[in-house]
């Protein structure tokens, strides 16, 4: 069986660098906010060329510490894909801000540029954009509407570190950028661990502040912050893997690369093939209009796939009161997507063997 992805083997090859900074945090007697976490932060705003990074618990929080610290008002919209993970929009929602649904460019299957100017009125605050699967959304027509409108633009790229648009590297593109380091992401902690970068001072002060609860100096409140700290054993392991994230994205690519050019199944909708070196491939997602049959037959052949995601936000029972909305192309592509495994530990031999298996498929 070739695993969807192997987490014990992505980690292999880090272990014993990762025992020794681990142990080194565990000897130190300095476990939060502490040198690990600072020398995480300057590496990674460096990988992103972008002036600043702040390290916050997880993904999820990364989302809402950038939506708490632009202070929209109460009940402002904010443009959401109507195609992603719910990660993405449950920050708004608790936040009580109102996330207004875009349908997705049926070729990327990421929010539709074309589709966001019909969707703003006087309420919307921000633009709040997926690279999802590990592609950057189309970023310059994105600015554009924001400058028009005078809008932020946030990025959620939890799947995406290392994209790069434009020439620029995900992460100094939007206002604020979201990562989440969960352990099955191109940049994966072994545990929960996530950032924001941007360019602005002011906004990079004041997340400081926000993740510890509001704090500027010890026991002086500038804000009601929350608790959302990465911790100094995962920064330390961030620390390890980060110098060997390209090389990692570099093999994703390469494998990428070969699924488009030798993958041959007339019925089978590939991924965008356009921008194969500036992609992550944080997943290789395709189309098959029988997604249970054919599925069962990659199993059956030892290829585990995945579904990412089964059921849209909006007809999920924790957004009951707007399962009615009709986004037909966010939901045809729930019925069909199927990620097939791509991940830096898959041998040249798997990946022939997921290819064969594929072409061979017969309804
Ligand atoms: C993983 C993910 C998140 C959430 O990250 P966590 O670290 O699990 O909170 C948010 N958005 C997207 C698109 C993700 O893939």
């Amino acid at each position: 069986m070739i695993p969807f992805l192997d987490l014990n083997q992505i980690n292999k090859p880090y272990l014993p660098a990762i025992e020794e900074a681990s142990l080194r945090v565990l000897r130190s007697g300095w476990y939060i906010l502490g040198n690990e976490l600072k020398s995480f932060e300057t590496a990674f705003a460096n990988y992103c060329q972008v002036r600043y990074c702040i390290g916050v618990a997880n993904g999820l929080d990364a989302i809402g510490l950038i939506l708490r610290a632009y202070e929209f008002p109460e009940k402002s919209e904010i443009i959401v894909p109507a195609n992603t993970y719910i990660a993405s929009v449950l920050p708004v929602s608790y936040l009580n801000l109102i996330p207004v649904f875009v349908e997705p460019d049926p070729y990327s299957m990421l929010i539709d540029p074309a589709k966001i100017e019909e969707k703003i009125t006087s309420e919307t605050r921000a633009i709040l954009c997926v690279d999802l699967y590990g592609r950057s959304c189309e970023m310059l027509e994105i600015a554009a509407l924001a400058k028009k409108y005078n809008l932020k633009v946030i990025t959620d790229a939890a799947q995406a570190h290392g994209a790069i648009y434009d020439g620029q590297k995900v992460g100094g593109i939007a206002d604020a950028t979201a990562f989440s380091f969960y352990p099955t992401k191109n940049l994966g902690a072994l545990g929960d661990a996530g950032a924001i970068t941007t360019n602005d001072p002011l906004l990079a002060e004041r997340i400081t502040y926000l993740r510890n609860y509001g704090s500027k100096e010890r026991y002086k409140n500038e804000f009601q912050g929350v608790n959302s700290r990465l911790d100094e054993i995962q920064a330390a392991i961030l620390n390890v893997k980060l110098p060997f994230l390209e090389a990692e994205n570099a093999r994703r690519r390469d494998i990428a690369r070969r699924y488009l050019a030798e993958i041959k199944l007339p019925d089978l909708v590939l991924p965008p093939d356009d921008r194969i070196d500036q992609d992550a491939w944080h997943l290789f997602v395709v189309r098959h209009p029988d997604r249970a049959a054919f599925t069962g037959y990659l199993d059956q052949m030892g290829v585990q796939t995945n579904v990412h995601y089964p059921l849209p936000i909006h007809k999920q029972k924790a957004y009951a009161t707007i399962n009615h909305y009709n986004l037909p192309i966010t939901e045809e592509i729930h019925q069909r997507v199927i990620s097939l495994p791509l991940n830096p530990v898959l041998s040249d031999e798997e990946v022939s063997h997921i290819i064969e298996t594929v072409n061979k498929y017969q309804q």
